[in-house]
């Protein structure tokens, strides 16, 4: 048998980063809009050229990065977010483990050109050799902010690289899907969004305008007419939490707190197929399949034939949940869900239940 012996180094952090970036195209576009948010920017613009194949590009009016971070920036587990395991119970930045830069680096071609504000607009252009190392640096005009420009994606992985080629249109919706969740649920932020075809024009795929409410957001990002018949989602109740010990042994009683908007189940008025059912937890865009289902279900029973619109963010302590089980943050095990599910179905009836469904909204007022 062959001597068992560790993997080097470098194949190590190549083999992960591809498990970090296991969404292809949106995982590496997500991580780089969250680092964005994670900056306090107000404004975020999203550029792909031959839709994200050749070049990914996001620009943000955050903080920017000072001198002295340059060389810890692309580094594996280097965060300016997290320091230790028990953080992890407060965590309200989007990012913490420190992993998208670096895999990004072992993946594809990455430069970041940034600014804080004393420098601005005398910016800084930093490359990174492969294993995120920080390899050179040089003046580039830049005003306050961040761009991070991810050119071939799976450059060295070439099977993903054909797989992401021949799924790009899919794919490509998928990742605008995702950037519309973002640009829905971050409030004073303004999005752009554009894609430049190879061989043709570049077009504005959408845009927000660092609006106050997540209505204006959605208006902007669906039309005006998506607003129609859309109820405020504001539930809010009590859990008693047992005795857990995930949570070493703390017991409580939970505020949980569901904001968003909803449609209306008059019958005709909602939408026909569940393409655009986007839940967050504290505004981290999330898979909740048994949400999803419990919040259908209750429409169903008004609404036989069709699907809500719903934009939902649960609101809840940063203790009732864990984010920590997929690199992607997307995978979320709330506590106590079953009794989460519970509340929220009673809720629910009770708030469509308050309503006449007879009359549709717009005929109302
Ligand atoms: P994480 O977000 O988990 O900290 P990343 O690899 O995504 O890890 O980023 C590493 C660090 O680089 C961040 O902690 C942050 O300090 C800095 N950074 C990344 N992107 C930006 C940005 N757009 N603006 C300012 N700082 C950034
Ligand atoms: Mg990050």
């Amino acid at each position: 048998m062959a001597e068992i012996r560790a993997i080097e180094g470098r194949s190590v952090h190549q083999i992960q980063s591809g498990q970090v970036i296991s969404d292809g195209l949106c995982s590496a576009v997500k991580e780089l809009v969250e680092n964005s948010i994670d900056a306090n920017a107000t404004s975020i613009e999203i550029r792909f050229k031959n839709h994200g194949l050749d070049l990914i590009e996001v620009s943000d009016n955050g903080q920017g990065i000072a001198p002295e971070n340059f060389d810890k920036l692309a580094l594996k587990h280097y965060t300016s977010k997290l320091r230790t395991y028990e953080d992890l119970e407060r965590v309200t930045t989007y990012g913490f483990r420190g992993e998208a830069l670096s895999s990004l680096c072992a993946l594809s071609n990455l430069w970041i050109t940034t600014a804080t504000a004393d420098v601005a607009p005398k910016g800084t252009k930093c490359e990174f050799h492969i294993s995120g190392a920080l390899k050179s640096t040089s003046v580039a005009s830049h005003p306050r902010g961040t761009t991070v420009s991810v050119e071939t994606l799976f450059k060295n992985l070439p099977v993903r690289k054909q797989e992401l080629e021949r799924n790009i249109k899919r794919e490509f919706a998928r990742v605008v899907s995702f950037l519309q969740a973002y640009a829905i649920v971050c409030v004073g932020v303004k999005f752009t969004v554009y894609n430049n075809p190879p061989n043709g024009k570049k077009t504005l795929l959408f845009s927000t305008k660092a609006n106050k409410t997540t209505k204006e957001n959605i208006a902007n990002v669906f039309g005006a007419k998506a607003l129609a018949n859309l109820t405020p989602l504001d539930l809010e109740f009590e859990m008693n939490t047992p005795t857990s010990v995930l949570h070493r042994g703390r017991e409580d009683t939970r505020n949980v707190k569901i904001v968003g908007h909803i449609s209306r189940p008059v019958f005709g008025e909602g939408r026909q197929a569940p393409d655009r059912q986007l839940f967050f937890v504290n505004s981290r865009p999330c898979n909740l399949p048994q949400v999803a289902r419990a919040v259908n279900e209750v429409y169903k029973s008004y609404n036989l034939t069709q699907s809500p619109f719903v934009f939902a963010d649960l609101q809840l302590d940063t203790t009732a949940y864990d984010v920590n089980v997929s690199p992607d943050k997307r995978t979320i095990l709330l506590h106590d869900q079953a009794s989460l599910l519970e509340s929220l179905k009673t809720s629910l009836t009770r708030l469509f239940d308050g309503q006449d469904q007879t009359v549709p909204a717009a005929a109302q007022s």
